[in-house]
């Protein structure tokens, strides 16, 4: 075991030690991007739905088993009702230093509203989606979102002291024309931008998967065509790589789940609304985690089951987009487990 590491850790059987809970609070969104859900969602019952109260307990779980940094995600995570309660209870545990970081990814809509709320309740950095600046192939993507709410959202997050890093999916023939003013755009506004290629995840209806795959590899040529690139040996335990442009002294993440394996520094486990915990993104197999949280009040059999859920670890994902064919597909969407 790396002695570097602070015990105790829950340790996969992989001797990957786990410091890192993703947790989607709602199924739900208020967009519909193209890549992520199908125009017409069916979306689960609110009965079950793990209340914001049972959300506090598993994370809470998690955080006395080792886990450091906690991101919450969707669905669309600000639409849940009364999540500032959640944000704030979690502040608890930053201020006991047991977590290190809470962070949110959104998709900025409601960031108006809740940027101060988030800052008060702890929150530091957030990841806002973003794939275009312009209006109408930004409303084209998302089906129901606004480009301006979104940047207000953005402005509105930036002024209440929160960290704003932009995560754009790399979409062939939809952004591939706005690299540079993406990446200008981030320098001028001094945020950080991460690219994603684009998963097979869930049904999305008559959209094509491979049409809209961009590889990381070509976007990062023709960035070089234009910027001095410098790899940086910073790595989070998850899969971006990042490199800084001598020009401007950004940093940027490239996310590359298909064109590059990273696996085996994988850190995280990804906990649904429902209460499945996913051990991998990239596999079908997770455990439930509702029932033995509802079992019981004695923390003990919800603390069990993590750890049993955790040796269950795979060692990686199987996605795979050569011989023109997608493979490793998953039948759930983005939105289920949250990215
Ligand atoms: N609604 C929030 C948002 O959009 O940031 C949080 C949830 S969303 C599922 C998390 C991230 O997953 C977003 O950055 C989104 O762009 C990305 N995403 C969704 N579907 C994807 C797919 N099929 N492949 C790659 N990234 C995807
Ligand atoms: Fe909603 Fe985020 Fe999925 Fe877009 S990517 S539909 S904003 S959950």
């Amino acid at each position: 075991m790396d002695t570097a590491i602070p015990a105790p850790a829950l340790i996969d059987p992989f001797a990957r030690a786990i410091r890192y809970l993703r947790v989607s609070v709602t199924d739900r969104c208020d967009f519909r991007c193209v890549y992520c859900m199908s125009e017409n969602m069916t979306f689960l019952p609110k009965k079950d739905l793990l209340t914001l109260e049972e959300l506090d307990r598993m994370c809470s779980a998690f955080v006395r088993l080792g886990v450091e940094k906690l991101r919450i995600t969707g669905g669309e995570p600000l639409v849940r009702r009364d999540i500032m309660t959640f944000f704030r209870s979690m502040g608890r545990h930053l201020d006991s230093g047991a977590l290190k970081e809470l962070t949110v990814t959104t998709n900025g809509s409601q960031l108006e509203r809740f940027a101060t709320d988030l800052f008060a309740a702890g929150v530091r950095r957030i990841n806002v989606s973003l794939d275009t600046l312009d209006e109408q192939k930004f409303a084209d993507i998302t089906r129901w979102g606004r480009l301006p709410q979104v940047l207000r959202g953005i402005e509105a997050a930036r002024n209440a002291g929160l960290r704003v890093k932009i995560n754009t999916v790399a979409l062939k023939g939809f952004n591939e024309d706005e690299l540079f003013r993406l990446t200008e755009w981030c320098a001028a506004e001094d945020m950080d931008l991460t690219f994603i290629e684009v998963m097979p995840m869930g049904d999305i209806g008559n959209e094509d998967r491979l049409g809209q795959y961009w590889a990381l590899s070509d976007l990062r040529a023709r960035l070089s065509e234009r910027f001095t690139l410098t790899d940086l040996s910073e790595r989070t335990g998850g899969p971006a790589r990042y490199v800084q442009l001598a020009q401007t002294g950004q940093k940027i993440g490239f996310i590359t789940p298909l064109s590059h394996n990273f696996c085996e520094s994988c850190n995280r486990v990804r906990i649904t609304c429902t209460g499945e915990i996913y051990t991998c993104l990239g596999q079908e197999g997770h455990s439930d985690l509702r029932g033995p949280l509802r079992a019981s009040t004695d923390n003990t059999v919800l603390e069990d089951a993590i750890r049993a859920a955790i040796a269950l670890k795979p060692k990686g994902h199987d996605f795979d987009y050569s011989r023109q064919a997608v493979g490793g597909k998953m039948s759930r969407h983005m939105s289920h487990t949250g990215g």
